[in-house]
């Protein structure tokens, strides 16, 4: 897979809630499905194809690949989900919640709800002063993880992204008028660099954390700022 050019690719490729579910299922359990309450692996998948029962005694908890993630527990589809997600992040000056409605035909406060629980997880974070600088961050848009940020950003570097108990791979490009791109990501190193090319002018300060998959981006932009996400710092990357 690859980031999306246009609203064409993105829609051709989630054309269905099944394709969304097997997208965030990929991602969230490349090894095989765990049960999010007691890690097992000793699970079976319930005929409708989305929920999964854990078959350990102690637990039995019946579960989809949605839990504890900003879909959890919301009537609208994870179609209209994904394509609210290429929405916010394509429309650069914002959108709001009505006009969200119509692309989408979900209620207006749907809509809203959609919208601030995307939003939440773009949250401007830089405050850089030079004025051409973006930040990258490839994160995995997932549920209540506001305060679990660093500490699951850092695991899943530590880990090699392995276990990334939450769901859906974007990056987001953060510049320096608070302006948010997002693309979904298919956690690939070589597409990770693609889209920094594709979509960060060259005469550009680049600040990411020390995911390998950034290295050499020094040698292409003007400067490569690294930020380690542990220590909250700011390092040199050469
Ligand atoms: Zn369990």
């Amino acid at each position: 897979m690859k980031y999306f050019k246009n609203i064409i690719e993105f829609t051709n490729f989630f054309n269905s809630d099944e394709v969304c579910r097997k997208f965030l299922e990929d991602g969230r359990w490349p090894n095989g499905v765990v049960c999010p309450f007691c890690q097992s692996t000793n699970v079976c998948r319930f005929s409708d194809n989305k929920r999964f029962k854990c078959r350990e005694k102690t637990c039995r908890k019946i579960f989809s690949v949605t839990v504890g993630s900003i879909y959890e527990n919301s009537k609208v589809p994870l179609q209209k989900w994904f394509l609210a997600m290429y929405l916010i992040g394509n429309h650069k000056k914002g959108i709001s919640s009505h006009q969200l409605a119509r692309d989408l035909g979900i209620t207006q406060k749907s809509a809203w709800f959609v919208l601030h629980r995307i939003r939440e997880m773009y949250v401007d974070k830089s405050e850089e002063k030079s004025s051409n600088m973006v930040q990258i961050d490839e994160t995995y848009v997932g549920g209540k993880m506001k305060n679990k940020h660093k500490s699951i950003r850092g695991k899943a570097h530590a880990e090699n992204r392995s276990h990334i108990d939450n769901k859906t791979p974007v990056v987001a490009l953060l510049e320096q008028d608070s302006k948010v791109k997002v693309q979904v990501w298919d956690s690939s190193k070589q597409t990770l660099k693609d889209m920094v090319r594709a979509h960060v002018d060259k005469n550009t300060v680049v600040v990411t954390d020390s995911f390998i998959a950034y290295r050499g981006l020094d040698k292409e932009y003007l400067q490569h700022e690294v930020v380690n996400h542990n220590l909250d710092e700011y390092v040199n990357a050469s």
